[in-house]
């Protein structure tokens, strides 16, 4: 069966991620959002743990389902056109912080696994390094190989992904940090290692540009800290939705299973160009080089973002083999541009988006394949616009650096004028 999947959650036990975030929450935007297969973020957590035991039924496929009571009560708050089965996969990410070959490395890595049993014996391994109880995201020092070897000897459907494997300080090919090859950062395990996750701020296009990830399978998650940003970037199937259904097709990179991911428009990732933010300096890689990598304003070494590292490393000039992928822009984001209004979280902007959701379907389905009439139907001509642009990537974007977003720009506001102007002879006039 076809069906989306975000592969990189968190829980409210994580740093920086809201107080809300509970299995109940994250079953309900797994429905607002359409997303049947959701992480469950911070298994390594003991509270999370335990909440995940008792929140969570396992379906004996290596996949769990929310109990009776939680569906039930999503069920009351989500609209019919929304309703669907949500399932969830144990999954964690570890903050690896260790020094090899002279250099202070951090590298974050998300790990899998098909059930309680193998969780709590990583959970045992772990908890000997250190604190598991003070961050959902634990960090812990120890190297990458020596994690990937508790992962590997708990199960033998255990997996290690690198997580956003580009950005710069938490991240295995990242500038700050990381290493300049997967060999150089798992040695003799490399073989191991099978798939890696692009981040927001990297796309399919751009990892294909490195030979040497050739035989790696390119994976998305959300990483969100909310549970309304779940799926800004997801994985989309087709096969048996059960653990090792998901895994084989990961493992394989059969595109007839693993059918391609959503992604974010690198661009607006947070750290897809260079500069300083503080400094107000953003740059495209090639200036950074005029600029021997130095901030002209402070004079200290830039934040050398994702697209500067896959410059460095890649060895190809065009892509090769990408997979399917489709960027895209969260729906209130989308519809803040179109009403023209800064912030998500306005009240205009949320009543028009559980509007249309109600009148057509989950999130994803609008914004990849509801036919753009309907769009038009339910939420008017510049939405179904702005949908049209999302979906055809002619939309501009101020890129993200140095920790700040990118802004994205749909219309220019002598268009947007032009097209509600357009849009009104549809409506009924009195005179
Ligand atoms: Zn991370
Ligand atoms: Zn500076």
């Amino acid at each position: 069966m076809r069906f989306i999947a975000d592969l990189h959650l968190h829980s409210r036990f994580a740093y920086a991620c809201s107080k809300t975030l509970s299995i109940e929450e994250l079953t309900k935007w797994g429905m607002f959002k359409g997303i049947t297969l959701l992480a469950t973020g911070d298994f390594t957590h003991p509270l999370w743990f335990d909440e995940l035991q008792n929140d969570l039924i396992p379906i004996g496929n290596g996949l769990f389902r929310p109990k009776d009571e939680i569906i039930e009560s999503v069920k009351k708050v989500v609209p019919k056109s929304c309703h669907r089965e949500v399932y969830f996969m144990l999954e964690c990410e570890v903050s690896c912080i260790y020094s090899k070959n002279d250099r202070v490395r951090k590298v974050h890595h998300l790990i899998y696994a098909p059930d309680f049993e193998t969780v709590r014996e990583i959970n045992s391994q772990l908890a000997k390094i250190g604190n598991l109880t003070s961050d959902g995201r634990p960090i812990l020092g120890i190297d990458s190989g020596e994690l990937l070897k508790i992962v590997l000897q708990s199960s033998d459907s255990a997996y290690l992904v690198p997580a956003h494997a580009w950005t710069p300080h938490f991240a295995i090919f990242g500038s700050n940090s990381g290493f300049d090859s997967l060999e150089e950062c798992f040695g003799d395990l490399t073989e191991h290692i099978f798939a890696i996750e692009t981040g927001l701020s990297s796309d399919p296009e751009m990892n294909r540009l490195w030979s040497k990830l050739d035989t790696i399978t390119l994976i998305s998650g959300s990483d969100s800290h909310s549970a309304r940003r779940i799926g800004r970037e997801a994985n989309i199937f087709d096969t048996d939705l059960t653990y090792d259904g998901v895994w084989s097709a990961i493992k394989e990179n059969d595109r007839s299973k693993f059918i391609g991911t959503f992604e974010f428009f690198p661009h607006e990732g947070r750290y897809h160009y260079d500069g300083h933010r503080n400094c107000k300096i953003l740059y495209h890689p090639t200036e950074s080089a005029d600029h021997n990598n130095l901030c002209p304003t402070c004079g200290k070494p830039l934040t050398l973002g994702v697209l500067h590292r896959v410059m460095a490393l890649s060895d190809r000039t065009t892509a090769e083999n990408v997979e399917s992928y489709q960027n895209l822009i969260p729906l209130d984001e989308a519809i803040a541009e179109v009403k023209n209004v800064k912030g998500v979280q306005s009240k205009a902007v949320q009543q028009a988006y559980f509007a249309l959701i109600d009148e057509l379907g989950p999130e994803l389905e609008i914004l990849s394949s509801i036919p753009i009439d309907a769009i038009a139907a339910a939420g008017g001509r510049l939405l179904a616009e702005a949908i049209k642009r999302i979906r055809s990537g002619s939309v501009s974007i101020k890129p993200g650096y140095d920790g700040l977003y990118g802004e994205i720009h749909i219309f220019t506001p002598h268009e947007r004028e032009k097209l509600e102007r357009i849009g009104q002879p549809q409506q009924p006039s009195l005179f």
